[in-house]
């Protein structure tokens, strides 16, 4: 394949990083690293507490289990979206209520979700699909007046905003990921946000295997035992280091990732003009952080047309998510309802490469691609 779908970038300085929490003698959990790590975020998002956290599935396990689920709970989520957002849930035994996506984005539809509430409901995850914010303050409101815990889903959010405020510290937690795919990475990795201080002390207990091993680190106890349940789901301090050197340069990527969205978006307008596909909406109350160039394809058989036609071209592009609610898990377990715009997202959503080194060039020839499936020369 001449021209991959992701390729992981390496800033340079990862390695010395590296170096330097070997030779500092600490390389387990929360060492110099993840503290440089959280400190960072914190300030530049203004995160009220950042967890880092061996990936953003671990962290959703860790909400789960803060918002004290148990069997029967009901969670509201998009059907369109990555496994591990309800997963979390199910293993504590949660029913998911599986949302529509909205017509234009495949974030979940908010006026349609107070209809799902039920005497039953304990948490809405908003899903921010392609680092694009959801409607968070209808969400906010819904959650407040029928007293829900709002996790939200930010894996693929970092650096991006809804009216102003950093995307994960909206909801009461929020779950990023840093797995090699996304904008910033460390191979895999996450982080927990915890923005209603009833979570906190918690939340570092329930990363500490069930213990209050961190108070005593920092001298609140003489001793630390057994106090919650809890699990591993804190990074070595080497994974942080990695991840620092990315956090130092996330401007430098960020502006380039943009740059390439903007390429594709202007390069394909045509196409939309002539009603072959849908380019992604950034709604105006949210920011677009280049995550993911995607189009929406008129149906499956035009998408997996051009997906091979890109393929012979030595393009790589991928479709994304099944539908959570026909997946062989769930489908028995789902309620029955019809979700036809995630379906759609299901059959005819196909995202294009985007990653820091695709040269100008490159996306060119990506965009000289698709115009030539659909004919334009
Ligand atoms: C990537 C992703 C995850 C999982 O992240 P990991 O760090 O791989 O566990 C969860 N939800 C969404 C929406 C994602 O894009």
């Amino acid at each position: 394949m001449k021209i991959p779908f992701n390729k992981p970038y390496f800033t340079g300085m990862e390695t010395e990083y590296i170096r330097q929490a070997v030779a500092s003698g600490k390389i387990s959990g929360d060492g110099l690293f993840t503290k440089k790590c959280q400190a960072l975020l914190e300030k530049n998002y203004g995160f009220a507490r950042t967890l880092l956290t061996t990936s953003c599935t671990d962290a959703l396990e860790m909400a789960a289990i803060l918002c004290d689920i148990e069997p029967g709970d009901e969670v509201i989520a998009p059907s369109y979206t990555f496994v591990s957002t309800v997963n979390a849930f199910v293993l504590r035994g949660a029913k998911i209520v599986f949302a529509d996506s909205e017509e234009r984005t495949p974030n979940l539809d908010v006026r349609r979700i107070e209809a799902l509430v039920t005497p039953k409901t304990k948490v809405i995850i908003p899903v921010h699909y392609a680092g694009m914010a959801c409607d968070m303050d209808p969400i906010l409101e819904l959650a407040q007046r029928r007293g829900l815990v709002v996790v939200e889903d930010a894996a693929q959010a970092i650096d991006s905003s809804y009216r102003g405020r950093a995307l994960g510290s909206l909801g009461h937690m929020a779950a990023f990921s840093f797995h090699e795919t996304k904008n910033v990475i460390t191979g895999e990795g996450g982080m927990l946000v915890v923005s209603d201080p009833r979570f906190e002390k918690r939340a570092e207990i329930i990363r500490e295997k069930g213990t209050n091993r961190s108070a005593f680190f920092r001298g609140e106890v003489d001793k630390y035992g057994w106090v919650d349940i809890g699990s591993s789901f804190l990074p070595s301090d080497i994974i942080a280091a990695f991840l620092y050197a990315q956090l130092e340069h996330i401007e430098e990527i960020q502006k380039r990732r943009k740059e390439i969205w903007n390429r594709y978006y202007q390069g394909l307008a045509l196409l939309e003009e002539r009603g072959d596909v849908l380019r992604p909406v950034v709604p105006s109350y949210a920011t677009n952080n280049a995550h993911m160039f995607y189009l929406v394809c008129r149906n499956l058989q035009d998408r997996s047309g051009l997906i091979a036609h890109l393929k012979e071209d030595g393009i790589l592009a991928v479709f994304h998510y099944l539908s959570l609610h026909k997946s062989p898990f769930y489908q028995d377990r789902h309620d029955g309802r019809e979700l036809p715009n995630a379906d759609r997202y299901s059959d005819c959503l196909v995202r294009l490469p985007m990653y820091y080194e695709l040269s100008d060039d490159q996306v060119a020839q990506i965009i000289g691609s698709v115009l030539r499936f659909y004919g334009v020369k």
